[in-house]
């Protein structure tokens, strides 16, 4: 049997390329050659974690494609979505990515071994044709988890909702087991049908989905098992959860550095954890994309203050206005016994795994989400765009373990430039105060969670369902591949 080469193709956004070189090195610990293909800068976020898999005898490169940024009209530079200002211009960006199509082929053709299978972000439709280019599988990985990709196709395919209700009103999600309310606008917060633009967009994702040969999820069975089925019959396609795939980072520097530099040395941030009690700290982190007012971080700010527990609060793309706040009410001089801001990048996952971390205040990215069930913490919710209100639902109503912040109205994507809802300090300190409280619900709710997390170690380790799946996914790559090149010598071509 030759060795399989898989090529990777993670969309721009720390949150798609985290899981993505995360899963490169899992299908590389099994073997198989494996090349990501992406361009400069984020390459340089991911090049000390990719030459720490290459010591340790993993067979990984990195590829570098310039992106044609001045054929679209976006400055130097903004090669990835959290690196632009402005969200309108995301769309350019993917313009950008599709344009990539010719010189990723004339890449692909100097591999040695060859191709053997496409792993593509399922945001790329364009690989689809690489793929028939090349005629080999193409698996599509699937950003958030199956729970909240059925919850979008069922919406999307719940024509009467369009007519029964309007944008603010909440109905009941039909044909699952759990009671999901939701109102039109959180169900379909990842775009607006209504625009052509989007409306053509995802029917090209609909097709390119349509002609994968199988969906790579970044979660387990053991936490969705119905929806797992669920999206595999509503797709009609294979999917493989191989997940959590955050779980593959043991070393220190592997869970302190990913996706970016962090802003606090991780010496400094375990002795600071180790110094806490168990299970006292609440961690502050909204991800890579969404963006806080200065009077929205005020409220953050005074909620956290006002609220008397330990925290870590990880402070992205502070205004002046707000440092100037800080500044003026001696904030960080008033909190330094118990808090720590970070200005910039976290090690989130290390953060996370400690255990002097006993709440986690979050956006709600399907990473983020995943790394504190991983960690078994239970959770704050505060959604701001695309599937995060979903998360919500799933990490509230369906696992019971997190307390809503509180919002009803979710940012559109495409929007996310703008300021969600405030959340007022009052109502910051209500739910940290909850969620770390002693009394009966809260004990509830971290007991499921240690749970959970001890489900989700377990199913990555040998023989769990995760790495199963992992077997079973490069088996029905070999099968294939073998069905494809008998088919030639019986001079058929077989097209997967
Ligand atoms: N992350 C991190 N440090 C930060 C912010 C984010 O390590 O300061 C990581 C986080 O651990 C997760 C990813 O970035 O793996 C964010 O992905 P997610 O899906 O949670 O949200 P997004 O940023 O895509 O909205």
């Amino acid at each position: 049997m030759t060795t399989l080469h898989f090529v990777l193709f993670p969309v721009m956004s720390q949150g798609h390329m985290i899981p993505m070189v995360d899963i490169a090195r899992l299908v590389a610990q099994r073997g198989a050659n494996v090349t990501i293909i992406t361009t400069p800068v984020n390459a340089n976020r991911f090049k000390p974690v990719i030459t720490r898999a290459i010591k340790n005898n993993l067979n990984i490169q990195l590829l570098e494609l310039e992106l044609p940024l001045s054929d679209v009209g976006l400055p130097e530079g903004y090669e990835s979505f959290d690196l632009i200002p402005s969200a309108p211009l995301f769309n350019k960006l993917f313009a950008a990515a599709a344009m990539l199509k010719e010189p990723a082929e004339n890449m692909i053709q100097e591999l040695v071994p060859p191709a053997s299978c496409i792993i593509s972000d399922n945001l790329f439709p364009w690989t689809y044709d690489l793929a028939r280019k090349f005629n080999i599988p193409r698996l599509i990985f699937h950003g958030p988890g199956c729970f909240t990709y059925l919850c979008i196709h069922i919406s999307l395919h719940t024509n009467f909702v369009d007519e029964m209700v309007s944008d603010s009103e909440y109905y009941v999600l039909p044909g699952i087991p759990d009671r999901i309310e939701l109102t039109k606008a959180q169900a379909s917060s990842w775009g607006k049908k209504e625009e052509k633009e989007a409306t053509e967009f995802m029917e090209t994702l609909r097709e390119a989905e349509e002609a994968s040969n199988g969906i790579v999820v970044n979660s387990f069975e053991e936490l969705e098992p119905f929806y797992v089925e669920g999206l595999a019959k509503a797709k009609s396609k294979k999917v493989w959860c191989i997940g959590p795939v955050s779980l593959c980072n043991k070393s220190l520097p592997d869970l302190a550095e990913r996706g970016n530099k962090v802003a606090i040395n991780e010496h400094e941030c375990l002795k600071w954890l180790g110094s806490r009690e168990k299970g006292s700290v609440v961690f502050v982190c909204l991800g890579s994309l969404s963006r806080a007012s200065t009077e929205q971080n005020i409220e953050l700010g005074l909620g956290l203050e006002a609220s008397n527990i330990p925290f870590i609060w990880c402070l992205r793309h502070p205004t002046e206005e707000f440092e100037k706040w800080l500044i003026e009410k001696g904030y960080e001089e008033k909190v330094k016994d118990r808090g720590v801001i970070v200005r910039g990048w976290a090690p989130q996952v290390l953060i996370l795994s400690h255990q002097a971390v006993g709440g986690f205040l979050t956006h709600c990215g399907w990473n983020s989400t995943l790394e504190g069930i991983s960690s078994g913490i239970p959770m704050i919710t505060w959604p701001h765009f695309a599937d995060q209100s979903l998360n919500e639902r799933f990490i509230v109503d369906v696992l019971k373990l997190g307390l809503k912040v509180g919002i009803e109205v979710p940012i559109i994507v495409g929007d996310q430039d703008k300021f969600g809802a405030l959340v007022k300090n009052e109502d910051i300190k209500i739910a940290i105060e909850a969620l770390m409280s002693k009394e009966e619900g809260g004990e509830a709710r971290r007991s499921r969670a240690r749970d959970l997390s001890k489900m989700a170690k377990s199913s990555m380790e040998e023989g769990g369902s995760s790495y199963v799946n992992m077997t079973w996914m490069i088996q029905n790559i070999n099968e294939l591949l073998d069905a494809k090149s008998t088919t030639m010598e019986d001079g058929i071509v077989k097209e997967l």
